[in-house]
């Protein structure tokens, strides 16, 4: 009897649970950051959650989780229900580099269902105002004479700034002394104030203190400047040739969600990056848009297991210790 009871109720319950999918959103959905509030991603998310809700109709609220380079908000979305109602916000450090430094207790790959791929900007080597040098081989020089190593402020062990120092060092052979913040929106607050020497940014994050004077850009990590700061040459051009790094974002959702509800999840955040209102404040932060053929659920999938085997082993050999 008692198992015949059991069944009716799951029966029901499956079934509400196709209705909550066609229903989908019903209720305000939550967007998790997993770095500091006013960062390049947490940037991101609000442009793109605001137009969003327009199309899905609900509210996206933006809830901040920062710590551990974005693993403690990606683990909060890997054990939130299913349902679509919890997104996860993230980028190649948070869903690709973590998997190589971390005991997760997730897996990035199987434990999410990607939703769509975001737009993705280089990196920009900015140091403080107080650093006697104007271009990359002066900064190189002053780095290298150095008696002590230069301190570089990161998002955390994994993140964006500390994957892009890491290469950096791989590149340049000078050691880094990696200071570590929850976000590299308080990193650049202390670059400001002259308390580290330099991050190896997000553009979007650095390039309105570029604009403005407080701190000193020398290259950006791409073979092409960017558009809306066509001042600062690349690092092909400034002298470290080769040095190339795109820092592309994601939105994923807990593994077994349905279908149909991570399609309308893409659908709505395909509609916010075609936005022209919302393409230009990306485009204004040097943030580009990936071309439609970029903006499946398969293609995030597939382009995220080919940055894992690209980004792996580079991050396995630097050894790096978490404190
Ligand atoms: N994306 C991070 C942030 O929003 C920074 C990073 O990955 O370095 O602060």
């Amino acid at each position: 009897m008692r198992r015949v009871v059991v069944a009716a109720l799951l029966a029901v319950l499956t079934w509400s649970g196709h209705a909550l999918a066609g229903d989908f959103p019903s209720h305000p959905i939550t967007l998790v950051v997993p770095f500091s509030a006013g960062g390049p991603t947490d940037a991101m998310a609000r442009i793109l959650g605001e137009r969003m809700q327009k199309t899905l109709g609900q509210p996206i609220t933006i809830e901040n989780v920062t710590g551990a380079g974005g693993s403690l908000g990606v683990g909060r979305v890997v054990r939130a229900p299913p349902d679509g109602y919890t997104v996860s916000i993230g980028h190649l450090g948070t869903h690709v580099a973590n998997g190589a430094i971390y005991k997760l207790g997730y897996d990035l790959v199987t434990d999410l269902e990607p939703v769509v791929l975001l737009p993705s900007n280089p990196m920009i080597i900015v140091s403080k105002n107080g650093v006697p040098a104007k271009t990359l081989p002066e900064l190189l020089a002053w780095m290298r004479a150095k008696p002590t190593p230069p301190t570089a402020g990161t998002a955390g062990a994994g993140s964006g700034s500390h994957i892009a120092g890491l290469y950096f060092e791989n590149i340049t052979g000078i050691k880094l002394q990696y200071v570590p913040y929850r976000g590299t929106a308080p990193a650049l607050n202390d670059l400001i104030a002259g308390q580290i020497d330099i991050i190896v940014d997000q553009t979007s994050n650095s390039i309105a203190q570029v604009r403005a004077g407080t701190i000193r850009a020398y290259a950006v990590t791409d073979d092409k400047r960017v558009e809306s700061a066509p001042d600062i040459p690349t690092t092909d051009e400034a002298g470290l040739p080769g040095f190339h790094m795109t820092l592309w974002s994601g939105l994923w959702v807990p593994k077994n969600t349905p279908k149909d509800v991570v399609i309308r999840l893409n659908q709505a955040a395909v509609e916010a990056l075609n936005d022209p209102a919302a393409r230009k404040k990306f485009q204004d932060l040097g943030l580009e848009i990936p071309k439609p053929s970029e903006l499946s659920p398969e293609a995030l999938g597939g382009w995220q297991k080919a940055e894992i085997a690209k980004w792996w082993p580079m991050i396995k050999a630097a050894n790096v210790k978490i404190e």
